[in-house]
């Protein structure tokens, strides 16, 4: 398994992959748990410091791999204590993550794909286009970042909850996802149960019961219009998996129970705030288990759309209330940082400014 040429991150590796790396460098695979906690429990960025692991092991291991985790190129912090984290990876590319507080604990939005290819109309992310996919080690190391981010500081309260909801289309980088998520969840490592872990797709059709199947995370579904035809106007990749089919295919998705589906609707003034649109929406959510998050649009530069008046945003989700549907209001964070939903684009060749 030595490559010279790029060697091996171990943070890319699931837990049976380290496994098997171990046992060719002539080790009994039970070391691997040893090596697996260094990694994801202590935080560990040098296989030399892993002192309760052999000698011998170490530096056969230092000899066919590395621990590679993302460049941290910038950190901004805003007046509500989000943060976001400019993150330079091994090719050159960047990525943006952003930790958000709660009232007792953390939460860190991570991306899944440099730049992404749905292209939504109202998307910082999308006008970059698409880039490549991240790898398991990559995003892995968006958590272990902001892990350290807070040990750093001293800081109380821990990071609890993951929302994969930063660049990127989740789904379209499946096979990485999983692997992640399963990282993510082992006992030894990282130690995140399904509960604290949410997806979020703008819909494709391709893996999206696959994941359901896997019982890894919930799932956030980005909907933002209740007709196709509007669909199609501000989420043109989006779309291509028609609003029917897709409410079909939600219908299949295996929920636990008191489990139901999270629709985000973006609120768009003009475009979908209309009383009528929530009509529409009430009806379209009526065959499947559903509940709805709004998003009030957050201001991206160089694109045409405009927030909806508070009242505007009271009466959609009351009209939602009223049939039933438990709909709550997502609080920005992080407007003044460029951290709020949509607003992540991690422009590579920003100078490194500091924080690192
Ligand atoms: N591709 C996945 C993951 C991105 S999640 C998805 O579409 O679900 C990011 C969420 O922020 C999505 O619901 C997205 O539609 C929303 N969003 C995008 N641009 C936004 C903006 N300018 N203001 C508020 N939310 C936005």
């Amino acid at each position: 398994m030595t490559n010279q040429t790029t060697p091996i991150n171990l943070t890319d590796l699931t837990f049976h992959e380290l496994e098997a790396l171990i046992v060719s460098l002539g080790e009994p695979p039970y070391r691997a748990r040893q090596v697996w906690q260094w990694l994801w429990q202590k935080l560990c960025r040098d296989i030399e410091l892993m002192t309760d692991v052999s000698k011998a092991l170490r530096t056969r291991l230092s000899e066919a791999a590395v621990i590679a985790w993302p460049r941290v190129l910038r950190v901004s912090e805003s007046a509500d204590g989000t943060v976001k984290f400019l993150l330079g990876l091994a090719d050159g590319e960047a990525v943006e993550c952003v930790l958000i507080p709660e009232r007792d604990h953390y939460t860190a939005c991570l991306s899944t794909q440099v730049g992404c290819a749905m292209a939504c109309g109202f998307c910082a992310t999308g006008m970059l286009g698409f880039r490549r996919n991240m790898t398991p080690g990559e995003m892995l190391g968006q958590v272990l970042v902001a892990r350290q981010y807070l040990l750093d500081k001293g800081e109380p309260l821990s990071l609890r909850n993951l929302v994969f909801m930063g660049m990127g289309e989740p789904l379209l980088n499946y096979e990485n996802l999983v692997k992640t998520l399963e990282a993510l969840h082992h006992p030894q490592g990282l130690d995140f149960s399904s509960r604290r872990i949410t997806v979020s797709t703008a819909g494709v059709r391709r893996h999206l019961l696959d994941l359901g199947k896997t019982g890894l995370c919930s799932l956030a579904i980005s909907l933002h219009a209740p007709t196709q035809e509007k669909r199609e106007k501000i989420m043109p990749g989006a779309a291509k998996l028609a609003l029917p089919e897709l409410i079909e295919i939600l219908r299949q998705y295996p929920l636990k129970p008191r489990e139901s589906l999270t629709f985000e609707y973006l609120l768009l003034a003009g475009v979908n705030d209309a009383d009528a649109d929530a009509r529409e929406l009430v009806r379209l959510l009526s065959r499947v288990k559903a509940k709805v998050n709004l998003i009030v649009y957050n201001a991206t530069p160089g694109l045409p759309y405009r927030q909806p008046s508070p009242e505007r945003v009271f009466a959609f989700q009351e009209i939602l209330k009223a049939k039933g549907i438990t709909t709550t209001i997502r609080k920005s964070k992080g407007a003044d940082i460029a951290a709020a939903c949509g607003q992540l684009r991690a422009e590579a060749g920003c100078p490194a400014d500091g924080g690192a």
